[in-house]
């Protein structure tokens, strides 16, 4: 009951404001003169002892009833009801017998400003008389606080935000932030430092993570043949073209090339049996009067323009030709082009002189050295040779160069003397390249014809009378000198755009 009157008490006094109540001590030194003040007259008198007395044997003076908090006051025991006893309490008040008990007092709970709304400090009445002790004052809304939220940056993994406002105090916002969405990684390849990267690595462009690792090339074979190059099975990209493919497109390069040939040539001890003993005084001063063992030069040509025609050692229909049945290649990365240091200073061929100083001199760095070994190639006869050799097909020079020896070696063919003649020949192709970019800087094609000549004799069907006066002291009638010449033809090329 007490509980229930206070706070409509409290509701009467702070009309606009609804406010959580609670009792707190009364000042100890303070009496409240308003205990049992039934007629609300300001003053404690017997009139009041009456009325309560009168209302406790339940005789009705106040048409309308008393509030309750008038009956709350006038219950000076407190036990929840009106009764003779308050009555003698109240007279005993109105005439100073008893001491006014204290005030009864509401703390008014005060509450904080927002934002919006305005605040109440704490404040203290009393129930009874109405007095304030403390009064309870209106704090003043204290308005928004705004602050800015930061814009984030949308990265390439995170979302981003736009910038936002909001009040910093109650956190009600003006500006909402909205999501960016992530960036997604923007890929970039780096730039690979080895020749051997297929794929290169991929990095963001923007964060810098790495996306990808570098992926190396992998090469179908270690070394080139005639026909198939060093080539990426991944990419296709070729390291090494196979020989053909290296030596093809010089036909059409506009290379001016200057060469020299040389020809080295040996004849062996010559054998001679039976008959052929008596004729060998006269062979052998054929024999001494040869110029064996020599190095010969016979072709030199400077700034000769590449194509077809005037080079066919490089000619692209007869090259292309060749197959790994052919042939072998040897690829290795050498230091400069090392036939040149067997070179000599001077070259003469018939009244021209040159001098090759100059080219010997020069100095290329690692150059990529492509040699190609022909299989050797047997002629017993010049009529057996059927087709095109492959000493043929990559040089028609060499191969009627072959025939042509053949030819002449096989001669004679009178009665009684045959002459017959087997030939084995060799060819080596040796291609210096600039090591990037495959063009040719020198080449030398070396053919070696090792060519065996039997002249044979049969003089018995002859009269003795027709024969030579060295022959009528044969004791046999049959005979052979055999011999075997060696020669080795180069053809040393320098291609002018390196020797100029
Ligand atoms: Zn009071
Ligand atoms: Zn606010
Ligand atoms: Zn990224
Ligand atoms: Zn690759």
């Amino acid at each position: 009951m007490k509980k229930i009157i206070a706070l409509l008490l409290a509701i009467a006094m702070l009309a606009t404001l609804t406010l959580p109540c609670v009792f707190a001590e009364a000042p100890a030194d303070e009496t409240c003169k308003y205990w049992g003040d039934m007629d609300e007259d300001g003053k404690v008198t017997s009139a009041d002892a009456r009325l309560v007395l009168r209302h406790s044997v339940g005789l009705k003076d106040n048409p309308e009833g008393y509030t309750e908090d008038v009956l709350y006051k006038c219950d000076i025991d407190q036990d929840g009801k009106i009764s003779s006893s308050d009555a003698r309490s109240v007279l005993r008040l109105s005439v100073g017998l008893d001491e006014f008990p204290a005030h009864e007092l509401l703390k008014g709970v005060g509450k904080d400003a927002t934002c919006t709304e305005d605040g109440l400090t704490d404040g203290l009445f009393c129930i009874i008389c109405g007095t304030t002790f403390e009064p309870q004052e209106v704090v003043p809304a204290t308005g928004h606080k705004e602050v800015t939220d930061e814009a984030v940056a949308a990265t390439c993994t995170e979302d981003g935000l736009t910038e936002g406002k909001h009040c910093e105090v109650c956190g009600e916002v003006f500006t909402a932030q909205e999501t960016v969405p992530a960036l997604g990684h923007d890929p970039m390849a780096v730039p690979a430092e080895s020749k051997e990267v297929c794929e290169p690595a991929q990095v963001c462009a923007r964060c810098g993570e790495t996306l990808s690792e570098a992926v190396m090339h992998e090469y179908n074979a270690k070394a080139i043949t005639v026909e198939n190059g060093v080539v990426c099975t991944r990419c296709g990209e070729v390291k090494t073209p196979s020989f053909n493919d290296l030596v093809n497109p010089l036909k059409q390069a506009p290379h001016t090339f200057t060469y020299l040939s040389q020809t080295d040539t040996a004849i062996d001890e010559p054998k001679f049996t039976g008959v052929m003993l008596l004729l060998k005084p006269m062979f052998d001063e054929e024999f001494k009067n040869d110029d064996n063992n020599e190095t010969e030069y016979t072709v030199l040509s400077e700034k000769t323009e590449v194509n077809s025609r005037t080079f066919e050692l490089i000619n692209a229909d007869e090259v292309s030709r060749l197959t790994d049945n052919d042939a072998t290649v040897k690829t290795e990365t050498v230091s400069g082009v090392d036939f040149l240091k067997n070179l000599p200073d001077t070259v003469s061929v018939g009244s021209r002189s040159s001098d090759l100083t100059a080219i010997k001199a020069k100095d290329f760095g690692d150059v990529l050295k492509v040699t190609v070994t022909l299989k050797p190639e047997t002629y017993s006869k010049l009529a057996d040779q059927g087709g095109v050799d492959a000493i043929g097909r990559i040089s028609s020079q060499y191969g009627s160069l072959i025939s042509s020896a053949m030819m002449q070696f096989s001669g004679l063919n009178e009665d009684f003397l045959k002459t017959d003649a087997d030939c084995v020949s060799n060819m080596t192709v040796t291609y210096y390249f600039e090591p990037e970019t495959f063009s040719p800087i020198a080449a030398t094609y070396k053919i070696t014809m090792d060519i065996s000549q039997t002249m044979s004799i049969d003089i018995s069907g002859m009269n003795k009378d027709d024969l030579p006066a060295v022959l009528k002291l044969a004791s046999s009638t049959t005979g052979a000198i055999s011999f075997k010449i060696t020669t080795d033809l180069n053809t040393f090329y320098f291609f002018d755009e390196y020797f100029d």
